[in-house]
């Protein structure tokens, strides 16, 4: 199994008066990891720019999430609520890349009760319509959850909810914390999954693509919701047969029933000038296509703008992996193509 183990945790001064502080401390101490209390987090390592992005990424800081307005978060859901952000994966095209810069630390947020009952507030303006918040806009955090537990916690407190619902997305098998849960169906647990290439050249520290498989083979036979995000499709010479294997696998993973709880969501690659400049500088090997000619200039939800395939990659898209779909996934449900 694939997770998260920091070589060293910061604990912020704010974030020692919560509980889950002291549970996570004893376990880092049980674990042999160094944890240090600071006032504010050192802003740089030393070494080469790849050399401090890495232990950045290496570096866990405790801190509390402060009560700022939600930010959308279409087209998956209606509100992000973030229990941690930052992520140990080092996959090159990271969306994250554009959000963290130079220096990603992964950050634990110990205030889960203040978070949740914040989502209240969210709740009470739409119902009775149902609201849904999207736990992983801004990190991975299944492979922290056997330090935090705050999506188990999340899991629990939206299961008892009638007009609220959560969901998360990973690249992780680390699933087994919610395999026992009484999450009553009202969690969707999705799993990022791509074509044999991007997994094998672009996706890095993350679990295999077979180990996702299985862990969501596990998570629909506890009988959640389920899902693949199949993202960030890229459009390399020969993608067109390796996206179709790809759903292939899915389709040979589940039965009729599975197929039938499963959501499907398909992401075209894009990239920012500030995430490019970052993948060259830490990936300097990499071969990801990012060549502006190929693109079109775009601005998105959050104000920035984005370099994404032209309109006839759509329709290429829609075509060859919506296709697939439709002949090999029948009973599954494409939320969108975007
Ligand atoms: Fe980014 Fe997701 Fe990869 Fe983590 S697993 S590095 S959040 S793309």
């Amino acid at each position: 199994m694939r997770y998260f183990r920091p070589a060293r945790v910061y604990v912020k001064e704010e974030a020692l008066k919560y509980e889950l502080t002291d549970e996570m401390v004893a376990r880092f101490n049980e674990s042999g990891i160094p944890v240090e209390m600071v006032k504010r987090v050192r802003s740089t390592f030393d070494g080469t720019p790849r050399e401090q992005f890495f232990e950045a990424k290496r570096t866990l800081v405790l801190g509390v999430r402060k009560k700022t307005p939600l930010q959308g978060c279409r087209p998956s859901a209606n509100w992000q609520l973030p229990f941690v952000s930052g992520c140990p994966g080092h996959c090159h095209y990271c969306y994250l890349n554009t959000s963290f810069g130079p220096r990603p630390y992964v950050r634990v947020y110990v205030n889960v009760d203040e978070i949740l009952a914040h989502a209240e507030e969210y709740i009470e303006v739409r119902r009775p319509m149902v609201t849904i918040f999207e736990g992983s806009s801004t990190s991975d955090p299944v492979p922290l959850e056997h330090w935090t537990g705050s999506l188990s916690r999340a899991i629990e407190h939206f299961a008892k909810h009638p007009y609220g619902r959560f969901r998360i997305a990973t690249k992780y098998d680390n699933v087994e914390p919610f395999l026992g849960l009484d999450h009553r169906g009202h969690t969707r647990i999705r799993f990022t999954v791509n074509s044999k290439r991007v997994v094998g050249s672009w996706d890095k520290a993350t679990a295999s693509l077979s180990r996702r498989l299985a862990a969501a083979k596990k998570i629909a036979q506890a009988g959640y919701p389920f899902g693949f995000l199949l993202g960030p499709i890229v459009m390399y010479e020969g993608w067109e047969n390796e996206y179709v294997d790809l759903v292939t696998s899915i389709a040979d993973t589940f039965t009729s029933e599975e197929r039938s709880r499963m959501s499907l969501e398909l992401i075209t690659h894009r990239f920012t000038p500030k995430a490019k400049s970052i993948i060259e500088s830490v990936y300097s090997d990499t071969d990801l296509p990012m060549d502006e000619g190929e693109r079109v200039w775009r601005y998105g939800q959050f104000g920035y703008g984005k370099w994404m395939y032209p309109r006839d990659a759509y329709d290429a898209v829609k075509q060859v992996v919506q296709g697939a779909i439709g002949r090999m996934l029948p009973q599954a449900k494409v939320m969108y193509l975007v």
